[in-house]
């Protein structure tokens, strides 16, 4: 019998939902064609693979994991492998395509893709996440490579990830082939800057909303769900560039402190606390729900998909929302939250900066040498703050929010590509 997708998730917002919500409206503005907006809506090629995996007590367990390539329209795929035990093929098909739209709005020659595991990492040892990661990497070695598709982080993933899969790969390969993954650690071929790209492009979108609403950086408050890789660096720099970071939050709940979070000592304690801010005491403890409804100027969600719903939307308070996740944003809140006047940076523009970076060390690894770090940082804000202005613009043209003019710009690039290359 062959596969059977499985039932979209009642009780849960849909993600692939939201996602083809947003795009079936700018696709409309667009004008596109009823053909291209079915080759533009179906992935690629999705694959479901069944991991084996001995554990530390000796006991077999089988994971299942996905990788779904959007599109390659452009140049080659490129995506995070996220490890959540929630991860489920919908999501991933949502994250794939999201992946294809946000190449296209900062305009770097890759199409969209996207993995999963469905496992929780935080239950796991360091020794049953390598073996989980190598069975992957083994079963994808004819859909990843150096220019088909290309694997980062995400969510549960990280650069000792990346050199599991470069050494399985390489193996397989008979020699090392470091750009088949970017997000790698620096001995093998990462870049500079990469770790903290997609929190520092949060911020340049950021600091550019706040242009745009003339707002004063050293004047403004700023509220951040999420203390991960993106959450973390988003509150950092914001607090470098003068903003004040009132409150911050993880799974272990939010932390206020309405004079400013020290965000140095935050990451200090999350770093010396088995990477949790639970018990951190420069600040009271609020609920995440808290968190968002907070009267603050600027609020990035940078945790996970659909915190922000029609449930919750009617409260936000923040007069901008900067996406540093994907898909914080469930369609459903999209309305009422236009309609409280709250600028939106959309993920797929906000949350670029990760991706860019990681173009420039495939880039590296291809032309075999290193950037400064300077030099990287110069490069990825004039991406950031170009793509911004790109949808900005476009969102005045067409007198949309700018989440509809990012997919505008997307979509009318990728759409004109198949245009030009035919074939079908
Ligand atoms: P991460 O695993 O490093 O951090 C996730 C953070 O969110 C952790 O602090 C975790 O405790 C917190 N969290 C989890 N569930 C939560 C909840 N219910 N409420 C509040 N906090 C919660 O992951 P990351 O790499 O920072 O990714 C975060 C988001 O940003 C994801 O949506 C990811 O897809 C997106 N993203 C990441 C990158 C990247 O370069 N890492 C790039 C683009 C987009």
């Amino acid at each position: 019998m062959g596969y059977i997708e499985p039932a979209p998730i009642k009780d849960k917002e849909n993600p692939l939902e939201s996602m083809m919500s947003r795009f079936d409206a700018a696709a409309k503005l667009v004008g596109i064609s009823d053909e291209m907006y079915d080759i533009l809506k179906v992935p690629a090629r999705q694959v479901i693979v069944g991991l084996p995996v001995t554990m530390d007590n000796g006991a077999i367990k089988v994971f299942e994991g996905y990788r779904v390539i959007h599109s390659n329209i452009l140049g080659p795929a490129k995506g995070g492998i996220r490890l959540d035990p929630a991860v489920h093929l919908d999501e991933v098909r949502a994250l794939a395509a999201w992946m294809t739209w946000k190449c296209a709005v900062v305009d770097i020659p890759y199409g969209g893709a996207k993995g999963g595991i469905a496992c929780n990492p935080r239950e796991m040892s360091a020794g049953e996440i390598e073996r989980l990661i190598r069975q992957y990497t083994v079963a994808m070695l004819d859909v990843i490579g150096p220019d088909r598709d290309i694997p980062a982080p995400d969510m549960g993933t990280g650069p000792r990830e990346m050199a599991w899969i470069v050494d399985e790969y390489s193996k397989a390969k008979g020699m090392t082939v470091n750009n088949v993954v970017t997000g790698k650690p620096l001995v093998l071929g990462g870049s500079l800057g990469r770790t903290e790209a997609t929190g520092r492009g949060v911020t340049v979108a950021a600091l550019a909303a706040m242009d745009k609403l003339r707002m004063n950086p050293y004047r403004a408050t700023a509220a951040v769900q999420g203390f991960g890789n993106v959450g973390s660096f988003a509150a950092e720099l914001l607090h470098e560039r003068g903003v004040t970071v009132v409150a911050v939050s993880d799974i272990s709940g939010g932390y206020y402190n309405k004079k400013g979070i020290d965000i140095t000592a935050a990451v200090n304690y999350r770093n010396g606390n088995k990477g949790t801010l639970e018990g951190f005491d420069g600040a009271e403890k609020i609920s995440n729900e808290e968190l968002l409804s907070l009267a603050v100027d600027v609020l990035v969600p940078a945790a996970k998909e659909d915190v922000i719903t029609d449930d919750n939307a009617g409260s936000i308070q923040a007069k901008m929302i900067v996406e540093g996740a994907n898909g914080p944003t469930s369609a459903s809140a999209d309305e009422i939250i236009n309609s409280k006047g709250i600028l939106v940076v959309p993920d797929i523009l906000a949350n670029a900066g990760g991706v860019t970076v990681s173009y420039f060390e495939w880039v590296q690894n291809r032309i075999g040498y290193k950037w400064t770090l300077d030099r990287i940082n110069r490069r990825a804000d004039r991406v950031m703050k170009d793509a911004f202005d790109r949808v900005f613009e476009t969102s005045q043209r067409y007198q949309v929010p700018m989440r509809l003019a990012a997919y505008i710009v997307a979509i009318d690039k990728v759409a004109s590509t198949y245009k030009f290359r035919g074939g079908y």
